[in-house]
């Protein structure tokens, strides 16, 4: 069945959000710009877009096919998907396999130790205050989620980890970190946002090979990053 697009309801860094005809869905389209520094840096990648659409649809099935819920239901077209619409828990949920980012300038943990089970970290999105790390009593005490439900995030994440990490190393890929958003939806979590190289870092199992976002944050030239996503999308969705 297709769907009538409506109006714009919310419009990111690198995502915008429409209606759809039918109220419990909405568009979500992969804009081709891509920031850091929390968007301070900006620059525009044609193409970027249909290609972490792509990544996303394929991980996000990945993940419903193993169980994991999440809100994706169809492509639309090479960059948009039809998702569940979600009332949006505003926090970042890291999940760590190996030291590398932020992790190794707030701890002393030397970079690329191999943790011996995954590190779970959260975010508040708040902008204006960098996006501090919290934690569950945090999440608590501001009405973000109730034990139950931050117990039920956890459980997602690390599931979702494990589907991943093993999809990812059978293409040949190490999945060294990555970010979720959570959303409810009539009492449930399903995992929401977007699942590609913006938000999680990978690398070649057997050349260390970066294929994600650090390239741009480092400042690799444009084509370089295009490179980078274009194999990763190949080594991903088109194997
Ligand atoms: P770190 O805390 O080391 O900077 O990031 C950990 C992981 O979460 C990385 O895979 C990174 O891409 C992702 N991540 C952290 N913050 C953000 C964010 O604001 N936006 C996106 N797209 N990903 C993020």
């Amino acid at each position: 069945m297709s769907h009538k697009v409506g109006g714009l309801i919310a419009s990111g860094k690198t995502k915008l959000v429409y209606s759809l005809d039918d109220p419990s869905l909405v568009l979500l389209r992969f804009k081709d710009d891509v920031t850091a520094l929390d968007g301070k840096k900006r620059d525009v990648i044609p193409g970027k877009g249909s290609l972490n659409a792509g990544i996303s649809a394929r991980l996000f099935q990945l993940l419903k096919e193993n169980n994991v819920h999440n809100h994706y239901i169809k492509m639309y077209d090479p960059s948009s998907l039809i998702v569940r619409k979600l009332d949006m828990i505003p926090v970042e949920v890291v999940c760590r396999n190996v030291a590398t980012g932020s992790i190794v300038k707030r701890l002393p943990i030397t970079e690329g130790t191999v943790f011996d089970s995954p590190i779970i970290e959260f975010f508040l999105k708040d902008d204006a205050r960098g996006d501090p790390m919290i934690n569950s009593w945090h999440m608590m005490a501001l009405k973000l989620a109730s034990k139950c439900e931050i117990d039920e995030i956890v459980e997602l994440t690390l599931r979702a980890n494990d589907v991943l990490k093993k999809f990812l190393s059978s293409r040949g890929l190490m999945l060294l970190d990555f970010k979720l958003e959570f959303g409810r939806r009539n009492g449930e979590i399903l995992i929401g946002d977007e699942l590609d190289p913006d938000c999680m870092r990978v690398r070649d199992a057997s050349t260390g090979k970066v294929l994600d976002k650090d390239l741009y944050r480092k400042g690799a030239s444009l084509d370089e990053v295009k490179k980078a996503y274009e194999e990763l999308y190949r080594r991903i969705v088109e194997t």
